[in-house]
């Protein structure tokens, strides 16, 4: 499959949708032919015939009778619960990383994602849209996904992205399962959602079943710390806030169990961690 123009919303609709499977019984998405030219026509299941559509430019595949779990998104650090990106950016002026500009710490994860002209990439964790306009900026001549569950923040992430004139298929999902063909996406981001799965392991070990060779992923979610003293604070905040501090040894040994070649992380904050796995081939 050639690159789409990502400056053709139908084209780029129709790359994306051919990426993603059916989030109930995993059959083929079609776009609805009757509405032909209509970048927003309804996306159908060639196998059970669910129809999906589309909320202010956003790909909703969450069906109206299969919602998934709620999922804790707001993050408090000091003051009132914000979604992950600003509490990333509030963590960050804390100087506790190297870094403390969150737009240099997206632009490690890019490199770390090693990006190839043209490939589809995935972004795992939209939120309002911050990575999404980065990789538009940095990788705009490719397919860009952006997949999240909360429709909101899709619709002013999508808003955001069509102001700035950047491309992107803004996609509604299960971030815990989410809709994808197998062998579809090697260039995966993964940004600030790990947490808030009920089982990062057993979700990155679904999710790497359908990655094809040579994926790099890479991402940043809350760690836990190798400091005991730390580690036992976060587990009393476990309870109340809904989030799971992701075990990263744990994580790369179960990633590199799973098949995968390499795993790598940095926890400069004992708090937060950003990685890198890379698939064979
Ligand atoms: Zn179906």
């Amino acid at each position: 499959m050639s690159p789409p123009d990502p400056t053709d919303p139908i084209a780029a609709r129709d790359h994306a949708v051919a990426r993603l499977q059916c989030p109930v019984c995993a059959g083929m998405l079609v776009p609805d032919l009757d509405s032909a030219g209509d970048p927003f026509a309804p996306i159908l299941c060639l196998d059970c015939e669910r129809s999906y559509g589309w909320s202010h430019g956003v790909l909703d595949l969450v069906p109206t009778d299969q919602r998934p779990p709620a999922r804790q998104r707001n993050h408090a650090l000091t003051g009132p619960p914000v979604p992950f990106y600003r509490f990333f950016e509030q963590s960050l002026s804390t100087q506790a990383y190297a870094d403390t500009d969150a737009e240099d710490q997206l632009y490690h994860l890019l490199d770390w994602l090693d990006y190839r002209p043209g490939e589809p990439v995935l972004l795992l964790g939209c939120g309002e849209g911050e990575a999404m306009r980065l990789l538009g900026e940095a990788c705009g001549d490719s397919l860009l996904v952006a997949m999240d569950d909360d429709l909101k923040e899709l619709v002013a992430a999508r808003s955001a992205q069509v102001r700035a004139g950047l491309p992107g298929v803004f996609v509604r999902c299960d971030l815990d399962r989410p809709p994808l063909r197998p062998g579809t996406f090697s260039a995966v981001m993964h940004f600030g959602v790990l947490h808030s799965l009920p089982d990062a392991q057993l979700h990155l070990k679904r999710l790497s079943e359908g990655l094809p060779p040579g994926t790099r992923l890479v991402g940043v979610c809350l760690a836990r710390s190798t400091l005991e003293h730390v580690a036992r604070s976060q587990k009393a905040l476990e309870g109340q806030s809904g989030f799971r501090f992701v075990p990263m040894d744990d994580l790369a040994r179960t990633l590199v169990r799973g098949g995968w070649a390499r795993f790598r992380h940095e926890q400069p904050s004992n708090w937060m961690a950003r990685f890198q796995a890379r698939k064979p081939g």
